[in-house]
């Protein structure tokens, strides 16, 4: 059946109430859209896992920054429409701006302490409002999981300690990300990339790729092996790096030798674009 789209916060939450009323167990998976083959994975481990699903799509303005690309964020809601309506969805969510943050709406979320560093450090009120939508969503889709993507790691640790701390009824679970077949992560983002740039960009999980082969060859000492991964971006011109990081995957703290709870991380820019990754080193 096609998905019922509802862009009314009072409805979604009527809607998802009367689904757990009759024992259905619900699904969310928060997105800003311009879906991507990443994405659809999330959609499906919820399709797969819970009864009732639904992916909201909502380019979020409190976790952008002032100099950041909320203007230009690619949108493409038909064709978001399009790829969702082939997912065994029940709903799709998309309020406005206007409805999820009315005027006088001040309320924040101070995010948890693994908020602080990597993104935390560059993006200040980031995940201050990556938090507060997501405490948002989750008071209107009441749901029993929240599917998220590794991809945006630190993101899945900020959401999973506020579960945690404020004592919220829902499990996150954080799924596997999604690559081209040269290793780029999928990414919203990537659009902005010219065809050189895109060339350019696999460096990044070039390098981190690079570090877990040296790990599995043998190497512990971060400052090796953070060496190694930026003279890989270096090779490939990308000059600026915002972080590549070795930390510990629980809370985000450097470590100078790796074992296996340490996460690689990296930021960088090609060109004007911003692109994150992460592997696990374990
Ligand atoms: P976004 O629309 O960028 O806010 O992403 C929505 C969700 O999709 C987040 O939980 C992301 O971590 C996840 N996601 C984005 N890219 C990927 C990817 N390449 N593989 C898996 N999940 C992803």
């Amino acid at each position: 059946m096609a998905p019922v789209i509802i862009s009314d916060p009072s409805q979604m939450l009527a809607l998802v109430e009367d689904q757990k009323r009759v024992g259905k167990r619900v699904g969310l998976v928060p997105t800003m859209g311009a879906l991507h083959a990443g994405h659809l994975s999330l959609v499906e481990r919820a399709t797969n896992h819970t009864d009732f699903t639904v992916v909201t799509i909502f380019v979020n303005p409190t976790q952008f920054g002032p100099n950041e690309d909320l203007d230009k964020y690619p949108r493409n809601l038909q064709q978001d429409l399009r790829l969702l309506s082939a997912c065994n969805v029940d709903v799709i969510f998309t309020p406005t701006v206007e409805a999820m943050y009315p005027t006088g709406a001040s309320t924040r979320i101070v995010p948890p302490e693994v908020a602080r560093p990597l993104e935390g450090e560059i993006r200040p009120k980031h995940f201050e409002g990556v938090a507060t939508i997501v405490l948002k969503l989750f008071h209107l889709i009441p749901a029993d999981i929240g599917f998220f993507g590794q991809k945006d790691y630190q993101q899945t640790r900020v959401i999973g300690q506020m579960v945690e701390d404020l004592n919220i009824p829902i499990e996150v679970q954080v799924c596997p990300i999604i690559r081209e077949d040269d290793g780029l992560a999928l990414s919203s983002r990537n659009a902005y990339l010219s065809d050189t740039e895109r060339l350019q960009a696999v460096a990044l999980s070039k390098a981190l790729f690079c570090i877990q082969r040296m790990v599995q060859e043998g190497e512990r000492n971060s400052n090796a092996l953070l060496e190694t991964a930026k003279q890989t971006l270096a090779d490939a011109s990308i000059g600026q790096i915002d972080y590549v990081a070795l930390v510990d995957k629980h809370d985000l703290s450097p470590v100078q030798r790796v074992d296996s709870k340490t996460i690689a991380v990296a930021a960088v820019y090609v060109g004007k674009t911003r692109l994150i990754d992460n592997v696990f080193l374990s």
